[in-house]
Order: C-alpha cells, then structure tokens, then sequence
C-alpha cells in the first residue's frame, strides 16, 4: 500500500517531481466576465491545467498575487516560497474552482469584489486578458488520497445542509449541481448569504431543495449575521444519514459550528466547515 508519508521519499538528494501534489505554474487570463453585482468570472488558461485535479466541488487553488505593476516573483515550488522573506513575498490567496475544461486548459474562478484593501481583490478588479498570474494546484501524483477539498459527504448521507457567506458560493454552488446530478437528487436545505439581491445567481434545482438566499441589508458589514440567525432556527432532522457543510467568514462560521455541535448535539464528524476568510484579517 502507498503511503502518504512517501512524499518526503528523496532519491539522493532529488526530490521525485511526480510524488508532488502540489505544483505551481502559470496562467493567462483569457476572459473576465462580470457575473453580478459582487462577483466576476476570471476565465485562466495555461498548459498545466490539464494536470489539475478536482476530487470536489469546493476544491481550491492558491493564486500568487503580483504587486500594483503586476509583477511577482516565479514560483517553483512551495519550500522556495517559504524560504522567501515574508515581508515582500507575493501574498497568496485562496479560491475555488468553479469550473475546469482540461481539454482546453481552462478553469474559472468566481471572485467576490469586495473593494481594494485586499491583494487578491485588488488585483482582480484591475485584472486584464491576457495578465499572467501563478497558480498554485494539486496535479496527477502517484499520492492519491483527495486533497485540497472539504466536500466529501460519507456515501450513506441522504440529507444535507449547506451554509455559504459569497466567499463560498461558488462552491456551494458547485455542490448543488453536483447533487443535482443524483439518480435521486437528495432532500437539501441551503442557506446562501450575499451583499445583493443581485448576487443570487442561477442554481439547479429539483422539488428537495430549499434554497434560501440571504440578502445583507446594503452595505451592511454585519458579514454572515443572516446565516447565524438561519442556522439558529433550523430544526436537525432526527437522521442519521444527515451531513453539514459550512463555510465563510471564520468567526461566524465557527459559530455556527460550535451551535449545531454543542447546543445541537450534532456528531463532529457530521459536520465540515471551513473559515474563508476573517472579517479585518488577511488571511
Ligand atoms: C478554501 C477557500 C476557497 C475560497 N474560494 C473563494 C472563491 O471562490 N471566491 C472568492 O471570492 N473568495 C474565495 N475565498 C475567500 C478569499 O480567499 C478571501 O476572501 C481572501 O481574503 C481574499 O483576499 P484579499 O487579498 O482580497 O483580502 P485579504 O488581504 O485576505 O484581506 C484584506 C481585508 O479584506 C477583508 N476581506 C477579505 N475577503 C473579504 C470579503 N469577501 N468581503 C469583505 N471583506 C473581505 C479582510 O477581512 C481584511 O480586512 C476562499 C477561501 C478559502 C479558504
């Protein structure tokens, strides 16, 4: 049996690239479309996209951001990124994958514009066709466990909440239309919570779904309060075959984590959540 631990295996001292996960290349950008009012669609192209993996819905990359001129150091690999000195390294930010056409070596990214106090957000509102940007994704790899992903419901789970702040539409999204797909599309309640009425894009959907968008009041920075309040009147179904997955500002999202875990009693390991991002933190 492969063990995971074989990816600090060194043949001398060469480090065997086809064990690695995780590699870094570039991307160009070859559209950019604005989806809504909060979120643009970045279309990259690049030769190694054909090698990315998706095991997951809400399966991530890293970008390396360039600086206002659009510069950024290459980056080959992960130890040299750490090696570099923190205070001027490019920052990196994650995002998920909303889509991936290996066949062309395209994937889209959904970005949430959220002003220009961010690196990631920054750039993107400035981005252009034909800007180039590192990627950071984990490719084919003898090592096969999934990874870079949170979205893997045990094979038994019939019934589902999914609680998602903008970060993390495009993979609750990308979720829904995975379900959709289901010889029997399960039952699902979805709790989506967005800056604008706007924001509430397009899903599948099917009669077991009941999908509820939460609209902040404009211009509220009171980030996920309506997803709290949401969770916080749910009733659990009595279901063993019941499964969670939350994600988006951390505080709030641990919350929320916390509430159903402690006050509702709900197993851990019914649940997934991830932080994506920290209200006045980079992160
Ligand atoms: C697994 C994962 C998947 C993700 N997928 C996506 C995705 O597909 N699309 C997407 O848009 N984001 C996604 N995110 C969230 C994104 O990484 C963060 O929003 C990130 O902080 C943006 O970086 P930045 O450089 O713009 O801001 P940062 O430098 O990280 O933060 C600067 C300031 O902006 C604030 N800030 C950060 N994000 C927001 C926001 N959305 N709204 C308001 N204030 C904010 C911070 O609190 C901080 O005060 C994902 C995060 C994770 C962990």
């Amino acid at each position: 049996m492969v063990r995971f631990s074989i990816i600090t295996i060194n043949i001398g001292r060469t480090m065997l690239p086809k064990l690695k996960k995780m590699r870094f290349f570039s991307v160009k950008i070859i559209a950019k479309i604005k989806l809504s009012h909060s979120f643009t669609r970045i279309t990259f192209q690049g030769e190694n996209v054909k090698n990315m993996l998706t095991y997951a819905p809400d399966q991530w990359i890293k970008l390396s951001i360039p600086d206002a001129n659009g510069f950024a150091p290459k980056i080959t690999n992960q130890e040299q990124y750490n090696a570099m000195d923190k205070n001027t390294r490019p920052p990196m930010r994650t995002y998920t994958i909303r889509h991936i056409r290996r066949e062309l070596n395209e994937v889209d990214i959904d970005f949430v514009l959220h002003g220009d106090e961010g690196p990631a957000s920054a750039w993107a509102i400035k981005a252009k066709i034909g800007d180039e940007i590192q990627m950071r994704a984990h490719c084919h790899s003898i090592i096969k466990k999934p990874a870079g992903c949170r979205w893997l419901p045990p094979e038994e789970a019939n019934e589902f909440l999914l609680i998602a702040d903008e970060t993390a539409v495009p993979a609750a999204i990308g979720i829904l239309e995975q379900l959709s797909h289901y010889k029997d599309p399960p039952k699902v309640t979805a709790y989506f919570e967005v800056p604008h009425q706007d924001d509430c894009l397009e899903t599948p959907n099917w009669p077991e779904l009941n999908l509820n968008w939460q609209v902040r009041n404009e211009g509220s920075h009171d980030y996920n309060r309506l997803l709290i309040n949401a969770a916080e009147k749910f009733n659990l179904p009595q279901n063993n075959r019941f499964y969670v997955w939350l994600a988006g500002e951390t505080t709030a999202i641990r919350h929320i984590r916390l509430y159903l875990a402690e006050d509702k009693k709900l197993n851990n390991e019914k649940i997934t959540f991830a932080g994506y991002w920290k209200l006045g933190q980079a992160i």
